[in-house]
């Protein structure tokens, strides 16, 4: 009686001990069963990444890397669906490492191709990874254990990231560029930087999140919103990159605007990197521009 009393006191003071609720045991059990298959996934290589090539002034300069997990059950699963619960649960350190010592394994294979040595590849750095200790060792580790170049590898961080801890960003962010690694900003506008932030951060490039992309066109207030954010990156000395360009009229707005970096369905989607590869050769054996 005293522990039933105990835990009904628990249950009142924490709206998360919903034992009884039986939809959220299902969801409960359900995660912990995800989680139990990503660290096994992540045994069995099960991740991979998938290469989306990133355009600026009609070349392809490099790609970003983003994660695929091919779950033997239940095929394909995208990274929206597994990256927040691995973030919850910690997996997204051992995942994370993996994805930086994949990305500077093919930086340093494409550095041996005359046709592939000058792209760049952008790896998604999550919060909670990017904050843990021994951040800047791991990176440092995974480009020399592969034989990378460090100037070719960008990591892409979210505005929340960086607004925690401040002054150790900083710190982690002007180490890792004394090794020639850039910084993007994903996703720029849809959190709460503050601009004083913003000018302090060794940043090299703004990425403009997609859903400014997406109405570009039609809505006067993404207009005025990406065009904003191409000149507050110009007047900070930042690159400006859109993202989820899917139009040619959507990709000659933004140049028309001075943002002649961008990545989308347009040209190409997230494939596996022998797609990648390909597209690359392919373009530039011809002229086209797009
Ligand atoms: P993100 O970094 O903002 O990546 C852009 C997302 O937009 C990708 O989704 C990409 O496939 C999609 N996309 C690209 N071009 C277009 C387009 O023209 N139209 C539309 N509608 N979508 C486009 P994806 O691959 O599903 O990744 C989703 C998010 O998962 C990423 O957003 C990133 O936040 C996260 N993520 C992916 N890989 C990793 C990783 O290795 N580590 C971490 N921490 N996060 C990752
Ligand atoms: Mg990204
Ligand atoms: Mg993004
Ligand atoms: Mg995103």
């Amino acid at each position: 009686r005293a522990d039933l009393a105990m835990y009904q006191a628990k249950a009142a003071g924490r709206d998360t001990l919903r034992f009884y609720d039986p939809q959220m045991q299902a969801s409960v059990s359900a995660r912990a069963a995800m989680e139990l298959d990503m660290r096994a996934g992540l045994a069995q290589n099960q991740f991979e990444l998938y290469y989306q090539p990133q355009m600026e002034g009609g070349r392809i300069i490099g790609a970003e890397a983003l994660l695929r997990w091919r779950h033997p059950r239940d095929g394909f699963i995208s990274p929206g669906h597994f990256i927040p619960l691995a973030e919850e649960t910690g997996l997204i350190l051992p995942l994370g490492e993996w994805v930086l010592k994949a990305a500077c394994e093919q930086l340093a294979r494409w550095s041996q191709d005359p046709q592939l040595s000058r792209l760049s590849v952008s790896v998604n750095v999550s919060a909670r990874q990017f904050r843990q200790e021994g951040f800047v060792a791991q990176v440092l580790a995974a480009i020399a254990g592969a034989g990378a170049d460090g100037r070719r590898l960008k990591l892409e961080m979210t505005e929340s990231l960086l607004l925690e801890d401040v002054e150790g960003t900083i710190a982690k962010m002007v180490q890792l560029k004394g090794y020639g690694v850039g910084f993007s900003l994903d996703d720029f506008g849809t959190g709460y930087s503050s601009l004083s932030y913003l000018k302090r951060l060794p940043l090299d490039q703004l990425k403009i999140d997609q859903s400014f992309v997406r109405d570009v066109l039609t809505d006067p207030n993404d207009a005025a919103i990406a065009r904003t954010i191409v000149a507050l990156a110009s007047s900070l000395g930042l690159r400006a990159m859109a993202e989820g360009v899917e139009t040619e009229a959507q990709r000659d707005f933004l140049a028309r605007h001075h943002c002649h970096a961008w990545q989308g369905f347009l040209l190409s989607p997230p494939v596996p990197v022998a797609a990648f590869e390909a597209l690359v050769r392919s373009r530039a054996a011809d002229t086209v521009v797009v």
